[in-house]
């Protein structure tokens, strides 16, 4: 990257400017606190509607608010002297929760409605949203060998019920709060995320963090089999979060891409059965896979075509699946047997 497409070069955020980041008790929005504190801003506001003892990680020194970012002045409160919003809280999980709580999943737009009008009134010079490949038409990805899709395939819109049909809306209002009243904002469509401190259990966790627990959970009990979600040939890309809050970072600040959606995910196509062999491999066992045909599965294939992102940034989210697994797993087992042995754990 030269230094002319340098991010911070473009948007010289200040390090005693006023960051406030929403879902910061959760999975990726908690890695985005940490990296913008490890940068050395010091006026970062972390914001999330579970109680303190129940976020994922605290960073030192940084404002934690326990809020219902749903309430309009609870928005207002949160966004007083913003210079950046990121917003990434929403009720989400897996494919469990978003096929089973639609209601909860559209209710999220009163998330992103609150927050943008607040962040537009305290005079914040960026907005964030996370937004999901789940906006994408569902038609384009019923076999797993669909081709990638890229950024206008969310058009005609088709997206996934409930929680995908919540995101698509929300990246309206994003470009709408550009086009009629200049607030700069950026809108990222994640493909599945995953790494350490992501939610491992409790019926929100996704694809990766669950078929390790499950390969350790029957390394443990000693079980010798594993049951599969699916017949295993649904197809996903996974970006490790590193790549991810690094995405971001770069998104929210290229004006190239102001109020203009953008896919951040790799582009890395792994099965679900490659993924169990992978984690097989990790964990050092082999297992006898049983197939749970009735359970969610989502669409059968999905990917990330990243020539946008590329043009754009000339960047790309680039751990291989196997790199950013090995660490993952090794997280999920000390939180499994941190568990056992009675002690508090993330999830
Ligand atoms: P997460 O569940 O770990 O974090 C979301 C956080 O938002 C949770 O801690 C939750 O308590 C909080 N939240 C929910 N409602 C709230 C409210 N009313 N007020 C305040 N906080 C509230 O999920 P994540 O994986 O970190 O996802 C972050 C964002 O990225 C979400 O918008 C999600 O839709 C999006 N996304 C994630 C993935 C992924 O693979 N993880 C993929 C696509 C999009």
């Amino acid at each position: 990257m030269t230094n002319q497409d340098n991010p911070r070069a473009i948007n010289e955020l200040g390090k005693d400017d006023q960051i406030v980041i929403g879902g910061a008790g959760g999975f990726i929005a908690g890695a985005l606190t940490r990296y913008f504190h490890e940068q050395g801003f010091t006026r970062i506001r972390a914001i999330d509607k579970k109680p303190l003892p129940e976020w994922y990680q605290r960073v030192p020194r940084v404002e934690c608010l326990s809020m219902d970012l749903s309430d309009e002045d609870t928005c207002k409160r949160a966004c007083e002297d913003a210079v950046e919003v990121y917003n990434l809280a929403a009720d989400m999980g897996g494919m469990g929760f978003i096929e089973r709580f639609r209601i909860e999943c559209l209710r999220s737009i009163l998330i992103n409605t609150h927050m943008i009008e607040a962040a537009y009134r305290a005079g914040a010079q960026r907005y964030f949203f996370s937004s999901s490949a789940c906006a994408y038409n569902v038609e384009l990805q019923k076999v797993p060998t669909a081709r990638a899709l890229k950024e206008s395939d969310a058009y005609p819109a088709m997206a996934e019920r409930g929680y995908g049909w919540e995101k698509l809306m929300s990246e309206m209002f994003c470009q709408e709060y550009w086009a009629e009243r200049g607030m700069k904002t950026a809108i990222a469509r994640f493909h599945n995320v995953y790494g350490p401190w992501g939610t491992w259990d409790g019926g929100r966790e996704k694809a990766p963090a669950a078929i390790c627990r499950k390969v350790i959970e029957a390394k443990d009990k000693g079980a010798g089999d594993i049951v599969i979600w699916g017949d295993g040939t649904q197809t996903r890309s996974f970006m490790y979060i590193d790549d991810c809050v690094a995405g971001i970072d770069m998104i929210m600040h290229c004006d190239k891409l102001i109020a203009t959606p953008i896919n951040l995910g790799s582009s890395e196509l792994i099965a679900i059965n490659e993924l169990v062999s992978i984690a097989e491999e990790i964990g050092g066992i082999q297992l006898e896979r049983k197939h749970d045909l009735e359970a969610p599965q989502g669409v059968a294939g999905r990917n990330s075509d990243n020539t946008f992102i590329q043009e754009m940034l000339g960047w790309e989210p680039s751990t291989s699946f196997r790199e950013g697994l090995k660490p993952t797993y090794a997280w999920i087992e000390k939180q499994y047997k941190d568990r056992k042995a009675g002690k508090r754990t993330v999830s």
